[in-house]
């Protein structure tokens, strides 16, 4: 991938960017990578070469990386950060790396660092829960240990003190941890299976130039069309509704008029994938929707 720096950023934090962080030892496939849509996988391999990021773009990216390191620094008794794991699933090495662990009566707890929006972390986080539940199988099955909790470690980017003191479900500290469902290992292990087989046919289908499997409404990150009550002299609505016929009764009622907020999909259109331009599904739709 090649990284610009539009910006004219410092040279140093440039050559931070583009040097790679990623790694997946010698796995087949990584837990992040089986856990998100194979035709991203797929494009993102063909065209690696010809992908470009500017290094404004990366900047959460970045403090990621400098999260593990310093993390890493700061390491508390008893706990153990950024251990890779790899267990081999048929035919295949699947690996992940923990960012914490650590031991309470015998049993692990596995916790994950994540930078977030506080809109973001009220939202339905499917991918947080499968992530760190196939870390707790490959804790299980690599080290032969119990797993007893799998948390996030929220970082919300853009916490506000404000909203805070006056919104009841805005989360009450730029922190927070929060405590994921903890999966039974059969459940996860049907789970991985299931994934390596899509990622499997995904790459087969490439090899054969024939469609890649579609990216779903949730991995393309769906943002449905809302319909906006508003009143001349207003710069905010009066309410935001789902459904055009409620919006209209309501504006007709206290002489408003109706925004509609047309819906997208966010992950194509903002092209969070890096790979919308090689995409047959997005152009072929052009909004992705
Ligand atoms: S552009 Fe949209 S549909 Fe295409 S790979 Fe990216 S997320 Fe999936």
């Amino acid at each position: 991938m090649k990284i610009t720096n539009k910006h004219n950023v410092p040279a140093t934090l440039f050559a931070l960017a583009s040097r790679s962080y990623y790694s997946k030892g010698k796995s087949d496939y990584s837990v992040t990578e089986i856990i998100s849509p194979p035709q991203i996988q797929v494009l993102r391999r063909k065209h690696w070469q010809d992908m470009e990021q500017d290094v404004a773009d990366m900047l959460w990216s970045l403090l990621g990386s400098a999260l593990h390191v310093v993390a890493e620094r700061g390491q508390a008794e008893g706990h153990t950060t950024e251990e890779r794991l790899h267990v081999q699933v048929d035919d295949v090495v699947l690996s992940g790396a923990i960012d914490l662990q650590h031991e309470e009566n015998g049993e692990i707890i596995i916790t994950d660092y994540k930078f977030t929006s506080a809109w973001a972390l009220r939202q339905d986080k499917p991918e947080w829960e499968a992530q760190q539940n196939i870390y707790a199988w490959l804790v299980s099955k690599a080290k032969g240990r119990p797993v007893k909790a799998v948390r996030i470690c929220a970082l919300i980017r853009d916490w506000s003190r404000r909203e805070a003191a006056i919104k009841l479900d805005y989360p009450q500290a730029p922190i927070q941890v929060i405590e994921l469902p903890l999966w039974p290992l059969e459940k996860t292990q049907a789970y991985i299976q299931e994934r390596i087989d899509l990622h499997r046919d995904a790459k087969v289908r490439a090899d054969f130039e024939e469609d890649l499997p579609p990216c779903s409404e949730d991995d393309r990150w769906i943002r449905e069309t809302t319909y906006a009550v508003k009143k001349e002299g207003r710069k905010t609505a009066v309410r935001v509704f789902d459904n055009e016929p409620d919006a209209k009764s309501l504006a007709d009622e206290i002489k408003g008029f109706v925004e509609i907020r047309k819906g997208e999909a966010v992950r194509c259109t903002g092209n969070f994938c890096g790979v919308n331009k090689w995409c047959k599904q997005y152009q072929s739709t052009f909004i992705g929707g």
